[in-house]
């Protein structure tokens, strides 16, 4: 089927690694052009090498906390191809702390991150987004947001926010053509595991202690998901093709969500 996202263009923040890179990847492989930050260099050089996608793909460093940072790469990103219709809000990690241990700072970075994230980017893609004639917004979320973590306390509070903020995003948005919708994760093989893995320094390889992550968390499915299973459902949202589908959120997460909303 033809998603109809060739000679468009997404930005995808946080694509030199795991769930940014399958989208990344899978864009390309749709014929799209991406533009994609991260704030370490030779990581997207490495990404980049190893998409070899010339030039339908742009880099650039970049922090999303850094609202000025980020107009200027979306600018670079829009002028060089034209335009911006999709957004991946997906840079970002998680922070493994409970409420006894959560400082203030861990409170006020988490937040930051998580609302500074999504709410820099679609600043600086709206003039563009509002002139794309199929605008979409992809939030890459967890099902943390609906079903807290207590060793998560800061991350979960602050995707639950997010959510919520993605909701009035979408009927903000709606008037001026622009769909934003969430994907929520559960536990995705990338980056992020690999560094828990070596920091937990179980002794145990590292299949075998997904194996017993799986088990203790309660995943259906019986295993982490991989990056391009989560890069599927963020490019179906993205494609003209879902024209229809807006505020609304898919969990992907191999069962581990408990809710049926
Ligand atoms: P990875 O660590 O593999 O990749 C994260 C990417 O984001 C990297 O490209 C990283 O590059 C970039 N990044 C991180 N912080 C920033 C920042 N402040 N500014 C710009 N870029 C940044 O993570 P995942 O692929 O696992 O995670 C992707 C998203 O999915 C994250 O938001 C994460 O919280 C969320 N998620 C992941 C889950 C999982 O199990 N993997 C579960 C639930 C949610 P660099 O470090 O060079 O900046």
């Amino acid at each position: 089927m033809d998603l109809g996202l060739a000679e468009r263009t997404v930005l995808v923040t946080g694509g030199s690694s795991g769930v940014g890179l399958a989208t990344v990847r899978a864009l390309l492989d749709e014929g799209a052009r991406v533009a994609t930050c991260g704030r370490d260099a030779d990581r997207l050089a490495g990404a980049a090498a190893e998409l070899g996608a010339g030039d339908r793909l742009l880099t650039g460093v970049c922090d999303v906390r850094d609202a000025a940072a980020v107009r200027d790469f979306t600018h670079r990103a829009a002028t060089e191809f034209g335009g911006i219709d999709g957004l991946v809000n997906n840079a970002g990690q998680s922070r493994m702390k409970g409420f006894a241990d959560a400082t203030a700072e861990d409170w006020r970075d988490e937040l930051e991150l998580k609302f500074t994230g999504v709410l820099n980017p679609l600043q600086a893609a709206l003039p563009w987004l509002r002139a794309s004639a199929a605008a979409c917004v992809v939030n890459v979320n967890a099902v943390l947001a609906k079903q807290p973590e207590p060793r998560l306390i800061t991350t979960s509070a602050a995707r639950a926010g997010i959510l919520n903020l993605s909701k009035s995003l979408s009927a903000d948005l709606a008037p001026d053509g622009i769909r934003v919708n969430s994907v929520c994760l559960g536990l995705v093989d990338t980056g992020q595991w690999t560094r828990r893995h070596a920091a937990a320094g179980s002794g145990l390889g590292y299949q075998e202690w997904q194996a017993e992550l799986a088990a203790d968390r309660g995943i259906a499915l019986g295993r982490l998901g991989r990056a391009d299973e989560v890069a599927y459902a963020i490019v179906a949202l993205l494609s003209p093709r879902a024209s229809y589908i807006t505020g609304t959120s898919i969990d992907v997460c191999g069962g581990v969500g408990r809710g049926i909303l």
